[in-house]
């Protein structure tokens, strides 16, 4: 059924839950569209609040600004996974749509539940196994091997909340030192190199994905994203593959970073997914027609989806702490486009800012790169329940 919303015309008004960097980029591109932004977030002086039209300062779940902001915006989305359901479900019941909608947000913040899904889409995982007590890590490993990963099953980022587990011995341990909640045990990926691509969906059920990027991390952070990555259509085609069937079951609506492990073999496996745009799309910014932020906003609105094809390549580099006090010479370096958030205080390891670096495409980028977006494919599909969980173990 046609929901009559549907597409915003300019004027209409974008919620979006978190004030970060990504919801202050998200905001950037909406105003450009004629888009106006309310942000709802706990923090004051929030980087997305400094240039969105609005900013209710508030809790997630605190009803008063959940009524304000369903009375505000036409469509809510969201920067960051771990939105609480009741949230969404509170905007819903009082008449706000939310893109993307619940059964992204339902599987990406539950490790166990995010894997199951994936595989009973057709996209390859590591082998892992829930894990609800030091018992189940004993009993796992001779499937799982080692070493072996330790990860909370909800609310790890950036490499937090995970520990290696070398021996049954190390079980009881490594549990604790996570905090003894319930946990996810992951077979040890061996990647020849980390992959995302980032895919989206538009209402009509529209998908376009940009080309595979190359990620480096350190200490479980994001440092520099090199795309286009040197891929094959073959690895590409893969990596598309996986995005549509992701994003088709479940009828999902907006931008998702899908974070992927090369094994070099023409294997890719799914690390994880992230139902919002990512760190590692920053890229796009200076690299494509339409980037990350505004194909998200034209999604989440109804619009068009617009043309992914990449104009030059990218090294794209975070800038960390205090690094983004640098920001005089970069401003002086022709090659590098600088993106500050407009945090206050660069504290260690705090993401401040990032630099894309452009160079000209070589040939074989170019005949490899045009990817406008694919029309809706008209074939049935089921979408995840999150209610019905497939077994697990
Ligand atoms: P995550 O928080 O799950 O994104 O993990 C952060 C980083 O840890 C990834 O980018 C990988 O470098 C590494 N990592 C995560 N899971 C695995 C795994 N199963 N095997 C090997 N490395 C992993």
């Amino acid at each position: 059924m046609t929901d009559t919303r549907f597409p915003l015309p300019p004027g209409s008004t974008i919620g979006i839950l978190g004030g970060g960097q990504l919801g202050r980029m998200l905001a950037l591109a909406a105003a450009r569209l004629g888009l106006d932004v309310v942000i709802l977030t706990p923090d004051e002086g929030s980087p997305a609040s400094r240039v969105s039209r609005q900013t209710l300062v508030a809790p997630y779940d605190d009803p008063d600004a959940l009524a304000r902001l369903a009375g505000m915006a036409d469509v809510v989305t969201y920067e960051f996974e771990n939105v609480p359901a009741a949230t969404v479900q509170a905007l819903n019941a009082l008449g706000a749509p939310t893109a993307p909608g619940r059964q992204a947000l339902a599987v990406a913040q539950d490790r166990v539940d995010e894997k199951a899904f994936l595989n009973a889409a057709g996209a390859p995982t590591v082998a892992f196994a829930p894990v609800a007590g030091a018992a189940d890590i004993a009993a796992a490993l001779p499937r799982i091997g080692l070493p072996a990963l330790l990860k909370t099953r909800r609310e790890g980022y950036d490499g937090k909340g995970q520990i290696w587990v070398r021996g049954a011995d190390e079980a009881a341990d490594a549990l604790a030192s996570i905090g003894g909640v319930p946990a996810i045990l992951e077979a040890q990926a061996k990647f020849h190199r980390e992959l995302s691509i980032i895919a989206a969906r538009g209402r009509d059920g529209q998908i376009a994905c940009y080309p595979l990027s190359e990620n480096v991390h350190e200490g479980g952070v994001l440092r520099t994203t090199f795309a286009p990555a040197a891929a094959s259509p073959a690895l590409q085609a893969e990596a598309e593959r996986i995005a549509g069937e992701v994003l088709r079951r479940l009828d999902y609506v907006g931008v998702m970073g899908i974070e992927l492990f090369d094994l070099g073999d023409g294997t890719l496996l799914v690390n994880e997914i992230a139902p919002r745009v990512h760190n590692t799309g920053h890229w796009t910014q200076d690299g494509c027609e339409v980037d990350q932020f505004e194909q998200h906003i034209r999604a989440v609105a109804g619009w068009p989806l617009g043309d992914t094809t990449p104009a030059v390549s990218v090294e794209m580099t975070n800038l960390l702490g205090d690094e983004s006090l640098d920001w005089a010479d970069l401003a002086r370096d022709p090659a590098a486009r600088l993106h500050l958030y407009g945090k206050g205080e660069p504290r260690p390891g705090r993401k401040m800012g990032h630099v894309n670096r452009v160079r000209a495409l070589a040939p074989e980028q170019i005949a490899a790169s045009s990817r406008r977006p694919a029309p809706a494919r008209l074939v049935a599909h089921e979408v995840w329940d999150p209610e019905v969980r497939p077994e697990t173990d």
